[in-house]
């Protein structure tokens, strides 16, 4: 386990942690747990805003403020050579050094053996089970002056594949673990569990796309030059609520957003505009995103109704306003957007779907970015061949941004922004 010298000595200045991250578990599913019982010696668990797309690497990657993924998936688009890279061959036991997605991976003391990795969705109890236990031989054998950091990758192929009643199973398994694992270690190891992304539990449909881009006059294309305003590349790998679009530039860009309107399934298209907006482009209408940062570093949002209210904020920015606490300009701080929008439709939105295109999500960040509505998946169609999709994630709404965070030893902040979780881990 590396220590990053700001955090405190394991075992020593305060108690020695075990972190466990649970794939895709929502937040509602381990309240519920909770309500039945289990993980009681737990306080309450906090809503952790897994930030969009809602998806493994990038909420662990942002939550350790680790090194930024290449893509969004292992299948994308390299902007500087301008195609499309990666894939499931460059995926399946790969996963050495040099392949690394991000470095938080450097940082896990356990994850599940390589060959679970794709067999997780197809029979995902039997990884479950067996990564457990594996998972729990290890950590007994681990030494007790130093944190633990565990990923379980089960629990997301369990409700994907199959739905929420076989994950609710598999957290009674867990629950009789971690009480084990806390009567033998004591009160001097805190558990803190946690998952990365939620999960929309409902059947999906699939979003076609290609055949809508197509039909617009759209050419897909793996590789392609600045110069071809009507090529765009779309990777294509699991079935997930969201899809990454690249094309020719920011015009180029807002064309496609608007040719995406009336595609069943799209929620709204996300686009750059020069260096400080992020336009929202949906059925509902249009709007832009206006970041600001002041002298030592705050960061300030305004919502920009163009036509109609797409994010439906309207009345919040009314609200902040009539409270005082926007600037001459409409700008209100990160924060207190934050306050107000942790458990809205989209949850912190503003500077979520800002830091999407603008921030360093990943290091290839796309053209388009595609929010699909809760019911609906984009992705390869080899895997929604045999597979039959009981849940997914991907989009900017509360489901698969609710993610949560317990511990047994703090009572944490209500919403915790991806962001902000590295100190609650490590300091
Ligand atoms: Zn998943």
């Amino acid at each position: 386990m590396k220590n990053n010298g700001t955090s405190k000595r394991a075992g020593e200045e305060r108690p020695r942690r075990l972190l466990l991250c649970l794939d895709g578990v929502p937040l509602p599913v381990m309240q519920a747990a909770k309500g039945r019982g289990l993980f009681d010696n737990f306080n309450k668990p906090s809503r952790l805003l897994s930030p969009f797309p809602t998806m493994t690497n990038i909420a662990l990657s942002t939550m350790m403020r680790a090194s930024a993924p290449l893509g969004y998936e292992s299948l994308y688009f390299d902007r500087n050579t301008r195609e499309m890279r990666g894939g499931v061959g460059k995926y399946i036991g790969r996963r050495t050094p040099d392949k690394v997605p991000s470095s938080y991976m450097d940082e896990l003391d356990y994850q599940e053996p390589l060959p679970f990795e794709y067999l997780v969705y197809v029979a995902p109890e039997m990884v479950w089970r067996a990564d457990m236990r594996r998972f729990r031989e290890r950590f007994r054998q681990a030494p007790q002056t130093r944190d633990y950091f565990a990923f379980l990758k089960g629990t997301d192929g369990l409700l994907h594949i199959r739905g929420r009643e076989r994950l609710d199973v598999a957290l009674e398994s867990l629950d009789k673990i971690l009480r084990e694992i806390q009567k033998s270690c004591g009160t001097e190891t805190e558990i803190v569990v946690f998952s990365d992304h939620g999960m929309n539990l409902e059947e999906n449909r699939r979003v076609h796309l290609q055949t809508h881009l197509r039909k617009r006059g759209y050419e897909l294309a793996e590789k392609f030059d600045r110069r071809a305003s009507r090529r765009v590349a779309l990777p294509a790998f699991g079935l997930i609520g969201f899809s990454a679009l690249y094309c020719a530039d920011e015009e180029a860009a807002s064309t496609l957003a608007d040719s995406l309107v009336e595609l069943e399934g799209v929620d709204f298209s996300l686009f750059r505009e020069g260096k400080d907006v992020v336009v929202v482009r949906g059925e509902r209408g249009k709007e832009r995103i206006h970041r600001r940062q002041r002298d030592g570093g705050e960061t300030f949002y305004r919502y920009e109704q163009i036509e109609n209210d797409p994010l439906q904020l309207g009345g919040i920015a009314s609200a902040l306003s009539a409270e005082g606490l926007t600037d001459g300009e409409g700008f209100a701080s990160g924060e207190a957007w934050l306050a107000r929008t942790s458990d809205h439709v989209y949850p912190d939105a503003l500077e979520n779907l800002y830091q999407s295109l603008q921030g360093e999500r990943v290091r290839h960040p796309a053209d388009v970015l595609v929010s699909l509505k809760d019911g609906y998946y984009y992705g390869s169609s080899i895997f929604s061949r045999f597979v039959r999709l009981a849940a997914t994630h991907g989009n900017a709404m509360l489901s698969s941004t609710s993610a949560f965070m317990m511990s047994t030893h703090r009572q944490l902040p209500e919403a915790i922004r991806a962001s902000q979780a590295q100190p609650i881990l490590r300091a």
